[in-house]
């Protein structure tokens, strides 16, 4: 009798699951079908390669050049007029870029072309990397909204948190993209931070001894030589306070040749070493990028993404999940998406703030916790990071919101317009 009791509750057990799972199917259903329109980089490689031959054929480039990391700084492309080479750009087009080339620079590794849509402008590698008109008619946009020069106390020195800071250590990328939230910092020439402001930095954090976690950004940490890296590192790992080391970098990207066998025995030999990177669009993981993380992974470096919103690139929640799915697939960790803060010649990628609520909201519960990074908003003037909870979000309405700081500080947020 007992047994076909528990015979009884185990078959209606069974059945209650079945429709449960039937449930859970069916809610992911729209996602699996978005997602066979979304294109991933790992399956357009017979396409990047032939856009790849194309552009060693135009530099009469071997394949030994295309490796190498300073080759492809040195024939970043600059000029409308190379562009179109690969690119099919009209009179009009070509006659903006070489407008906005007077007030903003860009430059494109050939690496990250040979990611680009030749047709398509609306290709959302394109569209980080090739200037639009929109740039010039940015009427919202400010020069300095994170206030950096108020919150420098040493050269080369950010500060916004108690017991962390950034060194700035060169305004080099491999790309200059066109949503850059550093666009300040970019100016009008590659040069590397004067030694002199790198001891100042140095000495600072030496004589500071609450800091405990230094970023080394810019631009781009891994423009430095190899050499340069690991003088850092050693520097930095002098200092019995320093507990980790971060590099922001975004040349898994833009250029993942520039991880060597040497930059990850260098990375490997220093303790807590950490790299972020920025990923905003699964079209921009490919095999090279995938073998990149796989060194820096192996060498024992922890991987996060820290990835801008932007309209019409990633503003999609089905976008955003197979981005931080495929991440996780290539060892890096969704850590954060920002969003994108009012800096000059940028503000047609921003997006509301609901959009970015909109995406957090379709990816818990719909995908493994790993996936999920946090959404954040930085604070106007440098005063930090927001996470986007409802703890922090005082009050939100048609064009504004008030959030709180880490402070308990509360800021007015203007909210672009959809
Ligand atoms: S790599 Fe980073 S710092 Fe350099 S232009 Fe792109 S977003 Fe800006």
């Amino acid at each position: 009798m007992l047994d076909y009791k528990n015979k009884s509750a185990s078959v209606q057990n069974r059945e209650k699951s079945k429709k449960r799972a039937a449930e859970l199917k069916e809610s992911i259903r729209e996602y699996m079908e978005a997602r066979e329109n979304i294109e991933v980089g790992l399956q357009m490689q017979e396409q990047y390669q032939r856009n790849k031959e194309q552009i060693k054929d135009y530099f009469e480039a071997t394949e030994e050049q295309w490796q190498d990391w300073q080759w492809q700084v040195e024939n970043r492309i600059c000029d409308e007029k190379e562009l179109s080479h690969f690119l099919k750009l009209s009179s009009k087009e070509k006659e903006e870029i070489r407008e906005i080339g007077t007030r903003y620079r860009w430059s494109v590794s050939p690496y990250y072309l040979s990611l680009m849509d030749r047709e398509n402008p609306q290709c959302p590698v394109r569209k980080q990397a090739i200037p639009s008109i929109l740039e010039l008619n940015d009427e919202f946009g400010q020069l300095d909204p994170m206030a950096e020069d108020e919150t420098s106390p040493a050269a080369a020195v950010t500060r916004r948190y108690p017991d962390r800071l950034i060194i700035n250590v060169t305004n080099k990328c491999a790309m200059y993209c066109r949503h850059c939230q550093r666009r300040r910092n970019i100016g009008e020439v590659d040069y590397g931070t004067p030694g002199e402001s790198i001891k100042e930095a140095l000495d600072y954090v030496r004589k500071n001894e609450e800091i405990r976690d230094v970023l080394l950004t810019g631009g781009d940490a891994f423009m430095l030589s190899n050499e340069e890296i690991d003088w850092l590192l050693t520097e930095l790992g002098e200092i019995s306070h320093v507990e980790i080391k971060r590099l922001g970098t975004r040349v898994l990207v833009t250029m993942p040749m520039r991880v060597d066998d040497e930059l990850c025995s260098i990375l490997e030999k220093h303790e807590a070493v950490y790299v972020n990177t920025q990923f905003n669009h699964p079209k921009e993981i490919t095999q090279e990028s995938r073998l990149a993380c796989r060194k820096l992974a192996k060498a024992g470096i922890p991987l996060g993404n820290q990835a801008v919103l932007l309209r019409d690139i990633n503003n999609n929640p089905h976008v955003m999940k197979k981005l931080n799915q495929e991440l996780l697939k290539i060892s890096v960790k969704p850590y954060y998406i920002f969003h994108s803060k009012r800096v000059k010649g940028t503000s047609h990628f921003r997006t509301p703030v609901e959009d970015g609520m909109e995406i957090m909201e379709h990816l818990r519960g719909q995908t493994s916790g790993m996936a999920i990074p946090t959404f954040i908003i930085n604070a106007p003037k440098g005063s930090g990071k927001t996470p986007m909870l409802p703890e922090y979000l005082v009050s939100m309405s048609s064009g504004k919101l008030f959030i709180r700081n880490w402070e308990k500080k509360i800021f007015e947020y203007t909210n672009p317009k959809s």
